[in-house]
């Protein structure tokens, strides 16, 4: 059963999806936020299978040089750059490369919206909804890392998936994970679907050194080499939290069916018990390649230049419960969850603005969690937490709960 398929259980009638793309052409791929982690990772794959991929789009936000380079490398047919200061630097660094450049929102939007077999959505925060929902309308295949999407939107952009008969794959580990081993499940026969989470570098401090926890110190994830929000949303569990909202969307569960454990080792990245007392894990080094081959490739599989796992050098996983008192993010985000309605559009977003607050040393650590609780019970004393109909709903409570956020950010 193919993730759509599960979720055509909660949604509408969908379309048949797209053929599939066999050796004998490439895949049309765009790749939104080529310059980040996901991004990079993703254009590692089509360096290592370069007769698999054609590059429609690349963008990026503000690395105009790095972008021209990846634009250059994998001949690109546009290449777009988010803030338009940077048109200028892109179009001399393309100069004499026939390749189309532009600057802004606008723009990105285009670049989702070319013709092209997959776009991979890896623009970090809220900032990708626009530009993934363009994709989703034009009913392509979307390798989804963009979780916040989901968590602002998850409705809206579900609702519009059954509709343009998109393919949904995803990225996010964890969900890459679930969608492999849901393979062909019948909703009836899932008892439960648990989330794994490293646990992240603060995984055994105490509250004393918790509460001085620093932005360098948050930074240096144990396991994962990733971008610096999802990062700081690893060490406050809140990552984990996103990611239970993001499962709900995905698969044809309730939240109390979610759940999550910590496992050090981020060897294991998802669970599922089914109803006859089975439990199927998938496992994988954790090497972002892997799910984002899934995606690419899927029903097939791709060959990833990753390491092999070897469980008896290992010797052990271990798993623990997570500990809400000290990492109350997961605590806050089962609550918006629980909430629905636009609750967890305003947790990603005053999350977003807690930890570049935390980022830019004007929070600590502890109040990232704090200040997204006091900006959600504040949003719903306004009657902001109600049900949204459309993108544009979505983006208006983004919008007023980033102003609600940085207002209380001033008496933290
Ligand atoms: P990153 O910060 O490394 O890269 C983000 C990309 O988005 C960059 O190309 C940047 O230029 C672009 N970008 C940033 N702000 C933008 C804006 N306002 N408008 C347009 N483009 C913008 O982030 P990442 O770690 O690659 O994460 C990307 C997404 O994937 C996030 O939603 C994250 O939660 C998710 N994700 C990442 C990982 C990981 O291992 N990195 C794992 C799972 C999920
Ligand atoms: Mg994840």
């Amino acid at each position: 059963m193919a993730l759509t398929e599960s979720i055509s259980n909660r949604s509408a009638k969908r379309a048949p999806a797209p053929a599939i793309i066999g050796p004998s052409r490439p895949m049309r791929l765009t790749v939104l936020g080529a310059t980040g982690s996901i991004g990079k990772s993703t254009l590692d794959l089509v360096t290592h299978a370069p007769e698999r991929f054609e590059i429609v789009a690349l963008t990026a936000q503000s690395n105009a040089l790095a972008l021209a380079a990846l634009a250059r490398q994998h001949q690109a047919e546009f290449a777009v750059i988010g803030d338009e200061l940077l048109l200028g630097e892109l179009r001399e660094a393309l100069a004499g490369s026939g390749i189309k450049a532009a600057a802004g929102t606008r723009a990105l939007i285009e670049a989702a919206e070319m013709p092209a077999d997959c776009v991979m959505a890896a623009i970090v925060g809220a900032a990708g909804l626009r530009p993934t929902f363009a994709a989703a309308q034009r009913g392509t295949r979307i390798a989804l890392a963009n979780k916040e999407c989901l968590v602002s939107a998850g409705h809206v952009f579900m609702a519009e998936i059954a509709r343009s008969g998109a393919e949904l794959l995803p990225v996010d580990s964890e969900h890459s994970a679930a969608f492999q081993v849901l393979n062909g499940a019948e909703p009836d026969s899932i008892k439960k679907i648990v989330l794994t989470a490293s646990g992240g570098p603060f995984r055994t401090w105490n509250l004393a050194a918790l509460e001085a926890a620093t932005p360098e110190q948050a930074l240096k994830h144990p396991n994962w080499s990733m971008g610096a929000k999802v990062t700081i949303d690893s060490a406050t569990l809140m990552n984990k939290g996103l990611e239970l909202i993001e499962a709900f969307h995905l698969f044809p569960v309730s939240g109390e069916a979610l759940d999550c454990i910590v496992h050090p080792q981020s060897i294991v990245h998802c669970l599922v018990s089914y109803v006859d007392g089975s439990v199927l894990a998938q496992l994988a080094p954790p090497d972002m390649r892997t799910p984002i081959a899934v995606a690419l490739a899927w029903p097939q599989r791709m060959s990833a230049p990753t390491a092999t796992l070897d469980l008896a050098r290992l010797g052990s996983l271990t798993f623990e419960a997570p500990d809400e008192a000290r990492f109350p993010a997961l605590r806050v985000a089962r609550a918006a969850l629980r909430r629905g309605d636009t609750g967890p559009a305003v947790l990603n977003a005053a999350n977003e603005i807690a930890v570049r607050a935390f980022l830019d040393r004007r929070l600590k650590f502890m109040e990232i969690a704090a200040l997204v609780e006091a900006t959600l019970d504040a949003a719903e004393r306004q009657g902001a937490i109600c049900p949204a109909h459309c993108l544009d709903d979505i983006l208006e409570i983004d919008g007023l709960a980033r102003r609600l956020a940085e207002g209380k950010l001033r008496s933290f």
